[in-house]
Order: structure tokens, then C-alpha cells, then sequence
């Protein structure tokens, strides 16, 4: 070791966990700056976390086993960072954007230690068509031209952390690699070439630069982001561009929601970044994308889906990138305009993540022994959402929607707690829901949503007048019908009066015949919100008119049939002659009573 101390090349000088101490050289290191760790034949990627005097804590973003104090460290000068460009679409990636098919290829499905495969393919040819001449005067962030990607149009911009005005000296159309330059410009630093790819720092928001300069501005959300799933949409619905956590035991359907945003909502583009799935479950996920078809356009749900995947068996570090590389392509994608839905499953395995980091690091722990930054973490992720108009004029969003997995379903933990703080949605899956099969298990009662107020004068102009008023008074029924089921419990149904009996009825009513919606049902899976306002102003008339029974068992005859019935027009295609019966059956049955 001593010999090595003279060299004065930065060397490991202790590791712990996933950490490991560096004694830097004389060159200067930046926080977030990569290194490769030499340890045997292998050069092991690690990132630069704190910077103290001569000294760094480095995270080794792949297994640490065999690095040895004196092992020598090179520092690459470059932040850890990701590759934008055409080709991203329809890929698996790991958190570090290693390609995984193509390591599946090479050596097994996943990542050898030391192995860095492009995570473009630098092979193929893509045809750009310029959108602008040389001579031409742009700003960050405008278009330089066009690829096609798949069905996307990929639109490759100029770099957004360049001065405020560049100049296109030179640009040419034609069939070219992401690494081959399409075009130069001149910036205030010179003359720089463009590629069809570009690295970012993926911790650092590719939007914000546009933000600052006023180039690109944040909208206020002001329309919904269509899920097509009738309790979602109608009482709990998520901006375009806006946040919401699914936090829920496991079991209660988190995994099956997340696969129906991901294939129904309506986006361009669907980024899932699965953390810490075991590696039997993320197989599963990928075979399933590839094989679903898409609701819009044809084609595999696969060929506009990106999936960064970390397993628990892969290091934890990189499980810790993996939202942040999602988040960056996410916003990639939305400065050309385009609509991106980020599902990131889950957050809590991210945070836990997080804290065996800063454990090592022996930071002061804060709850739970989270770090006490933890709620800033969480808070700057999901800050990365939003809505915006992009230089070029168009809107862009990035939603993103976020499950936590509470260790018992106890949603007093910091990790549910910091996140709740932080979106505008909940919807909180209930075992007691999921127990009883009513799916989606989307707690009604506990569940909220801000944009529900914050969209009220959209969903008025472009559904029916007066609809949000109709959405909160359904809701008041449901909270009254559950005041009544729970009377009943203790008291029995004689203890209650019969309009109140007949107000459950009209609660599980909605419940059974709105709120669930059957995801392995090839017409009930989806409503298009054409369908879901019919739908819902139907269930309104039915359960606002008055009901006189003889007795509490005509009562619950009649609504076990009008569930029955309902149920049924569900299952049938709108507009279908079995539709067009079952509704005039429902018709007549309530006339009986009515
Ligand atoms: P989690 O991911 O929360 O552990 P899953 O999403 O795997 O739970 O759901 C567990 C099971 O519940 C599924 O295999 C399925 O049988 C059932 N299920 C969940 N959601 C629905 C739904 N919307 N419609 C029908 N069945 C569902």
C-alpha cells in the first residue's frame, strides 16, 4: 500500500456496504461525477456522493465484492448521465441504462459486473429530415428536424443548456447513427456539433434550463389524463402532467392497475421504472407488454413503452438511479411536445434504497432511519411532473404516478406520509376491498384527488353542466351508505330505518355497478369517456329517484336485480343490441317501482 500511496492516483481506501472511500489525486472531482473502479480486470461504475478534503464517498453502482483497499479509482469527468436520442422506444434497460435485451443476449439476462453495453444501438440508421437551413437562428430547445421512431415523431432539438440564441451553420438530411452529427451550430461557445443522441446528467431536470430562461413555461393542468377506468376518471382524476401515488398492501391490485394505466391511459409514450421487482416478476411484466396489443393504434404496448427494470437481486444504488434515468427520458420526450406517463413501481423500494445508502454513509438518520432528506428526495422527483409549453410552441406533459408498498399496509410511514405530502392524488388500495373482490380495490371513502376542484369548469364544459356537483353527491352517498352498513353491523338491518335501509342499497348500487370494473372483461376493462358519461348519468338517475318498498326484501330483490342488469349492460358493447335491451330492461324494472 505504500508504494501505491506515492503514485498520488485516487486509490479506495476503505468500502463499507456499497460505499466505498476514495483518496483523491490532484485533479479536481465534482459531486455526481462517475469513476471506474479497477478491482482485478474489471472496471466497476461508481458515482462521487460527498466530496471531503482530500477524501470522496463514492456509491458502487454494481456489486462490490472483490474491491480491495489500494484498489485504483478513475474518475471520468462526466456526471452520471443518460443517452436521449431515437431508439429508446420499445427498450428494457436497467437503472443504468444498460440495455438488458441485449445483455440477455451476451450473458443471461442480467447485468455481468463491469460490462457497459451503449444503450443505443450505434449500428442503426436512422433517417433525419431537417426541419430548418443553414444560416437559420434558433433558440434551445426549438427544432432542428425530425425522425421517425416507430409510429413517434422524434423531434432532435437544439441542446437546451446552450446560450440564449444559436446559429444552424450547417446541417444535412439523410440516413445516419446516433452518433453520426446531422448538424452544427454556433453557440456563445463556439461552434458545437449535433448528433442525433446527447448525454444528460439524469439527476440534474432537462427541462429546467428552458424553464429558467423562459424559453419553455409550466401550465397550470387543466385537463385530465383519460385512464379509461371509470372510478379513477370520474372521482379521482390525475391531471395531464400531474402526480398521484397508489400506495397498497400487497395483493390489493397494484400491479394490475399500473398494467391498465400503462396500456389504456391516453399517452404517446409509457415509461415504467420497476424497482426492486423480483427478477420472476419483471420477466413476467416484459413478456406481458410485448405481448398485450395496444388500445391505441395497433401494434404491441411494447413499441411505445420504455421499462427500466431493477430487480432485488441487482445493487442497490443502481436501483436508486433507476428513477432518476426514467424521469429524464420522461422529459426528453416532453420537450418534443409529446404526452408521457412515468409509472414508477414502487417508490418505497427507491427510498429504502436511499436509506441503506446513507446508512453506509453514516449520515444522520432521520424516522425510521430514513435520511432526513428524504422528504426532499421525494419532493424533487416529483417535481419533475408537470405540464409545459415547449419552445417550439407545443404542449408536453410528464405524469407521473408512483405506487408505495407500506410494509403491513401502514400508511403512517415516512415514505407513504413524505409522498401523500407531495401529490395531488391518492388512491389508496384497501385489502378489506380486495379481500371481497371488488376491483379495482380503490378505497372510494379514503381516496382524494385535488384536480377533481382544480378541473371541475373541464369536465362541466366538455362532459355535462353540472357534473363535478353530481361527482361530489355520489360521493356523499357512498360516505352515507357506508355510515349505514356500519349501524348495521352492530345493530343489525331492523335497527335501521327503511330509507336508510334503501340508501345502502343505493351505495353498494353505485359501488357494484360504477366503481368496479372487471380488468379481465375484453369490453368492461376500458371506458372511453364517452361511455363513462352515459354511464355515470345513467347510475345518477337511477339512484336519485325515490323508491317506495313494501318491505326490506322487496328492496334488496330489486336492487340485487338492478345490479344484475347493470352489470350485464357493462359487459356489452355500447351501442350493441344487447346494450340497447339491457337498458330498456333497467328501464322498465325501476318504472315498477318508481
Ligand atoms: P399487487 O401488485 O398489489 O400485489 P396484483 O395487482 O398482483 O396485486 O393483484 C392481485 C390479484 O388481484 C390479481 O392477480 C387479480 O386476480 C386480482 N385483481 C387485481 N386487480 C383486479 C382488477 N382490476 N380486476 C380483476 N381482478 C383484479
Amino acid at each position: 500500500m505504500n508504494t501505491s500511496i506515492s503514485s498520488r492516483k485516487p486509490q479506495v481506501v476503505a468500502v463499507k456496504g456499497n460505499i466505498v472511500t476514495v483518496r483523491l489525486g490532484p485533479e479536481p472531482v465534482r459531486k455526481n461525477e462517475t469513476a471506474a473502479i479497477l478491482t482485478g480486470s474489471r472496471r466497476l461504475l461508481a458515482e462521487v456522493l460527498r466530496i471531503r478534503g482530500a477524501e470522496a464517498d463514492l456509491q458502487v453502482l454494481e456489486d462490490t465484492t472483490g474491491i480491495r483497499v489500494g484498489d485504483p479509482v478513475e474518475l471520468s469527468g462526466e456526471l452520471l448521465s443518460v443517452s436521449l436520442g431515437p431508439g429508446l422506444l420499445g427498450r428494457i434497460f436497467d437503472g443504468l441504462q444498460s440495455p438488458l435485451a441485449v445483455l440477455a443476449a451476451q450473458h443471461g439476462f442480467f447485468l455481468p459486473r463491469g460490462v457497459q453495453v451503449p444503450a443505443l444501438d450505434p449500428e442503426h440508421k436512422w433517417s433525419f429530415v431537417p426541419a430548418v437551413r443553414a444560416g437559420d437562428r434558433l433558440r434551445p430547445g426549438e427544432a432542428l428536424g425530425t425522425v421517425q421512431e416507430g409510429r413517434l415523431r422524434h423531434t432532435i432539438l437544439v441542446p437546451v443548456d446552450v446560450a440564449q440564441e444559436v446559429q444552424v451553420t450547417w446541417i444535412q438530411g439523410g440516413s445516419f447513427t446516433v452518433l453520426d452529427p446531422v448538424a452544427r451550430i454556433r453557440t456563445g461557445r463556439g461552434e458545437e456539433m449535433v448528433r442525433l443522441s446527447r448525454r444528460w446528467p439524469v439527476r440534474r431536470s432537462l427541462t429546467e434550463p428552458l424553464l429558467r430562461s423562459g424559453r419553455a413555461e409550466r401550465l397550470f393542468p387543466e385537463e385530465p389524463l383519460t385512464t379509461t377506468i371509470r372510478l379513477v376518471d370520474t372521482f379521482f382524476p390525475i391531471a395531464r402532467g400531474g402526480t398521484a401515488c397508489i400506495p397498497g398492501p400487497f395483493g390489493a391490485g397494484k400491479t394490475v392497475l399500473q398494467g391498465l394505466f400503462a396500456r389504456y391511459a391516453f399517452a404517446d409514450i409509457v415509461i415504467v421504472i420497476a424497482c426492486g421487482e423480483r427478477a420472476g416478476e419483471v420477466v413476467e411484466m416484459i413478456e406481458d407488454f410485448g405481448r398485450m396489443e395496444d388500445p391505441q393504434g395497433g401494434g404491441s404496448l411494447m413499441d411505445r413503452s420504455i421499462i427500466i427494470c431493477n430487480t432485488s437481486s441487482m445493487p442497490v444504488a443502481a436501483r436508486e438511479a433507476s428513477i432518476y434515468t426514467g424521469l429524464a427520458i420522461g422529459e426528453y420526450y416532453r420537450l418534443m411536445g409529446h404526452q408521457v406517463l412515468v409509472l414508477a413501481d414502487s417508490t418505497s423500494r427507491w427510498a429504502q434504497a436511499l436509506r441503506e445508502t446513507s446508512g453506509n454513509l453514516e449520515e444522520i438518520p432521520g424516522e425510521e432511519a430514513y435520511p432526513a432528506y428524504l422528504d426532499a428526495a421525494i419532493k424533487e422527483v416529483y417535481e419533475r411532473a408537470g405540464q409545459i409549453r415547449t419552445a417550439g410552441g407545443a404542449t408536453g406533459s410528464l405524469t407521473l404516478i408512483g405506487t408505495v408498498s407500506p410494509a403491513g399496509g401502514n400508511f403512517e410511514e415516512p415514505v407513504t406520509q413524505s409522498t401523500l405530502g407531495t401529490v395531488k392524488a391518492f388512491l389508496g388500495l384497501s385489502a378489506e376491498r380486495a379481500y371481497r373482490r371488488f376491483y379495482p380495490a380503490v378505497d372510494p371513502l379514503a381516496s382524494w384527488s385535488r384536480y377533481r376542484q382544480q378541473l371541475a369548469a373541464h369536465f362541466d364544459q366538455a362532459l355535462a353542466p353540472g357534473w363535478s356537483d353530481r361527482v361530489q353527491r355520489i360521493l356523499s352517498l357512498l360516505h352515507a351508505g357506508d355510515a349505514v352498513r356500519r349501524m348495521m353491523q352492530v345493530t343489525g338491518e331492523e335497527g335501521v330505518s327503511p330509507a336508510d335501509f334503501v340508501l345502502y342499497h343505493k351505495a353498494l348500487f353505485v359501488d357494484m355497478a360504477y366503481l368496479q370494473q372487471d380488468a379481465f372483461d375484453a369490453v368492461d376493462v376500458s371506458t372511453a369517456p364517452a361511455r363513462q358519461k352515459e354511464s355515470f348519468l345513467f347510475v345518477c338517475d337511477l339512484v336519485e329517484r325515490d323508491y317506495v318498498f313494501p318491505g326490506r326484501e322487496e328492496a334488496r330483490a330489486f336492487f340485487l336485480r338492478l345490479t344484475g342488469l347493470y352489470r350485464n349492460l357493462n359487459y356489452a358493447a355500447q351501442g350493441s343490441p344487447d346494450a340497447e335491451r339491457l337498458k330498456r330492461e333497467i328501464e322498465a324494472l325501476v318504472a315498477a317501482v318508481g
